[in-house]
């Protein structure tokens, strides 16, 4: 399991966005090859760790995953839970807002999807593109989305009061990195299908979600839901981050299969 210290944002410190580099494998001492192969135990350790956890059924896991386009959210759902079975995970992406959606406050379609007792729920987007695409396209006035960081920390000091454990991982990729990954998913016709021009539209504004996210990572980074600054230019490395990280959390959960019925003992099935 890697070192994932380094990825923590602690309480009250900044992301500093800027000084991380996305391309790094830090102190990794092999490539790809190496890097795939170590990502194969942490599977199973996370298979194992997940059956627990959902036989115990008394804690619940919320992982939120944020990214640019083309950051790799999906590609990371598919690597981590690789061999982890499907039952009691779950998966929820969070679109453009529905009329019904936008007709309420922007937590109510959140609070609704967070996990039951045993399982591990998987945020791809969240209730942070409430202070990311809306703080950038100014899609409600400054001061409304202002008091949202205020709102998300109290509202993820919520779940984590009533017997929810929450990370938050941030999947940096570079500006060049996105660049050459939208481009495959034009010049590649089986990628194309993920492209769309509204892409084109958020990578002009490169700068304004990096602040977006600096400030949203920095005001809800805490004790009880923690963000990590994931590196996520090399996919293989950052499928290692992640999984070390899932891993960890979970260990410190420390799920346990529920005791066995002492009345059992010696039942023998004719
Ligand atoms: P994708 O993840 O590629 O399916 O894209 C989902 C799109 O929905 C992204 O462009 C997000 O920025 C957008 N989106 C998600 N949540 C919101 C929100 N609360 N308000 C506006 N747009 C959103
Ligand atoms: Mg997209």
């Amino acid at each position: 399991m890697l070192d994932i210290a380094p990825y923590l944002i602690a309480p009250g410190a900044a992301a500093d966005l800027d000084g991380r580099d996305p391309g790094s494998k830090q102190g990794f001492g092999g490539g790809k090859v190496e890097g795939k192969a170590a990502l194969r135990p942490l599977n199973v350790t996370l298979d194992d760790l997940q059956t627990r956890l959902w036989a115990e059924s008394s804690q619940r896991l919320l992982v939120v995953l944020q990214a640019m386009d083309t950051g790799g959210k999906d590609g990371t759902i598919r690597s981590v839970f690789k061999g982890v079975n499907p039952q009691g995970v779950r998966v929820w992406g969070f679109g453009v807002p529905t009329p019904d959606e936008l007709a309420h406050d922007y937590l109510w379609r959140v609070h609704k999807l967070t996990p039951e007792n045993g399982a591990i729920t998987i945020f791809n987007r969240s209730h942070y593109e409430d202070v990311l695409v809306v703080r950038v396209k100014g899609l409600v006035p400054e001061e409304r989305w202002r008091k949202r960081y205020d709102h998300i920390a109290r509202f993820e000091e919520l779940l984590d009061d009533e017997g929810t454990t929450i990370v938050k991982l941030f999947l940096h990729i570079s500006r060049d990195e996105q660049r050459e990954r939208l481009q495959a998913r034009l010049d590649e016709p089986d990628k194309r299908w993920k492209f769309s021009m509204g892409d084109l539209e958020t990578r002009a504004e490169w700068d304004g979600y990096m602040a977006a996210y600096e400030e949203a990572i920095s005001r809800t980074t805490t004790e009880h839901a923690p963000w990590y600054v994931v590196p996520a230019d090399r996919k293989w490395y950052r499928n290692l981050v992640v999984s070390s990280i899932l891993v960890e959390t979970l260990q410190r959960m420390n799920p346990q299969y529920p005791d066995a019925d002492p009345e059992l003992d010696g039942v023998v099935v004719e």
